[in-house]
């Protein structure tokens, strides 16, 4: 059982120098680290279960099968999801979005029609919609980002001009990955219902951080990936309403999601399995529901206080610095907070910091045309979560002090 006052010892990685240094690691919202109670429930399946899933009749192939859905009746209860069948193991994020984009998209979408995304929506829920308007003819329609004096945040009064009957499709991200906004998601699908949209949630930021429960939400479609939430890499998953999953196209096809081939045509499963062509990834799974137990063993509400908590100090921290442009909203922070030093270019701000062990992310967070809509190229990134202490600001104020001072000459 984790204890918040142990927590660092479940992360084998965490206790390591670099360059000579303690690691600070605050690049979580890229990828979190994994507690020992994932590694092991991976290596345990390795070494007593590992089988392929589904048509196997032996003893081995019966446990992995028992796993694999075991797995998705645990992701199903994580996010409150109706059934299992609503979960569709993907490989993370990403892949859950182009899913629902082809298939979804390319079933109902047509000239005329609107997908209505957010100016702040990372390339993975920004470049699957481009396609499939391209490919349907539909248009894309954007809620603004409004500018620093209003934190950041969605232009929410612009929904009334925007959220026309010919939207279709309303697709935006529960928590940016680069300003710190939390966007009220619930009422944001609520408004997308009122005019016969449906609504799809990007729960990459906010997944491992607080409870997501698809029901409050009333979302149609939620994607999210396992690595950003203690949880092995490659695997995710596609929440999405039974009805709606079952009266989609699959996307990709090939074994286990047919029900009778001939040689010139086939019919397909039910959800979850139309979805899941091919072997599917079935020990990441076992790990995903690992992480699952993880962390509501740890208690989600609890997680979210400490990691808002730590990226609120670290935004008041950091606005210590001279001239520093710290984007999103002053109160209220995510788990993140990003920056941009005058003078400095996220990509050195990152590289000195790496020399005093602390790990950040610069760039553009693959938010292109949200860092052209604000005037910048890059920022520096640093990311909580659940290991992370107030004594590791310390670090980071440090090191940017450092590199403040090393640039000034
Ligand atoms: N959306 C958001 C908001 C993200 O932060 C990320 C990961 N940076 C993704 C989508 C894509 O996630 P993945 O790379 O795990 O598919």
């Amino acid at each position: 059982m984790p204890a918040w006052s142990s927590v660092r010892d479940d992360f084998p990685t965490l206790h390591q120098s670099v360059h000579g240094k303690p690691l600070v690691y605050l690049d979580n919202a890229a990828t979190a680290h994994k507690p020992r109670a994932v590694i092991d429930a991976l290596s345990h399946f390795y070494a007593r279960d590992n089988s392929n899933v589904h048509r196997g009749l032996h003893e081995l192939s019966m446990r992995a099968t028992d796993g694999y859905e075991g797995a998705r009746t645990r992701v199903a209860r994580f996010i409150n999801a109706a059934a299992p069948e609503e979960i569709v193991f993907t490989r993370g994020t990403t892949e859950a979005l182009n899913l629902v984009a082809a298939s979804w998209g390319g079933a109902h979408l047509k000239a005329g029609d609107v997908i209505l995304l957010t100016e702040m929506e990372h390339h993975s829920n920004l470049i699957p919609w481009q396609q499939i308007a391209q490919r349907t003819g539909a248009t894309l329609r954007f809620v603004p980002v409004l500018g620093a004096d209003a934190e950041d945040g969605l232009d929410l009064a612009a929904l009334d001009r925007l959220l026309t009957p010919e939207v279709k499709v309303f697709a935006f991200t529960h928590a940016s990955n680069t300003l710190g906004v939390a966007n009220p998601a619930a009422a944001l699908c609520a408004r997308a219902r009122a005019v016969g949209a449906i609504s799809v949630v990007d729960a990459a930021q906010s997944i491992g951080h607080e409870l997501v429960d698809v029901q409050v939400l009333g979302c149609d479609f939620l994607a999210f990936s396992g690595h950003k939430m203690a949880g092995p890499t490659g695997i995710g998953a596609l929440y999405g309403r039974r009805t709606l999953l079952n009266a989609m196209p699959p996307w990709q096809t090939g074994g286990g999601m047919v029900a009778q081939v001939e040689y010139t045509h086939a019919t397909w499963k039910p959800a979850p399995e139309r979805f899941e062509a091919g072997t599917p990834n079935f020990a990441d799974a076992v790990g995903l529901a690992a992480a699952c137990d993880y962390l509501d063993a740890l208690d989600r509400t609890a997680i979210a206080r400490h990691d808002h908590e730590l990226a609120q100090l670290a935004a008041d921290r950091l606005r210590e610095l001279p001239g520093i442009r710290i984007l999103g909203p002053r109160t209220q922070r995510t788990s993140l907070v990003s920056f941009a030093l005058p003078d400095v270019h996220a990509h050195d701000v990152v590289t000195f910091a790496d020399q005093d062990g602390v790990a950040l992310r610069g760039g553009h967070h693959c938010n292109q045309p949200l860092m052209r809509k604000l005037g910048l190229t890059s920022t520096a990134r640093a990311s909580f979560y659940v290991y992370n202490t107030a004594a590791e600001i310390d670090a980071l104020v440090a090191s940017l002090r450092r590199i403040q001072k090393f640039f000034a000459g």
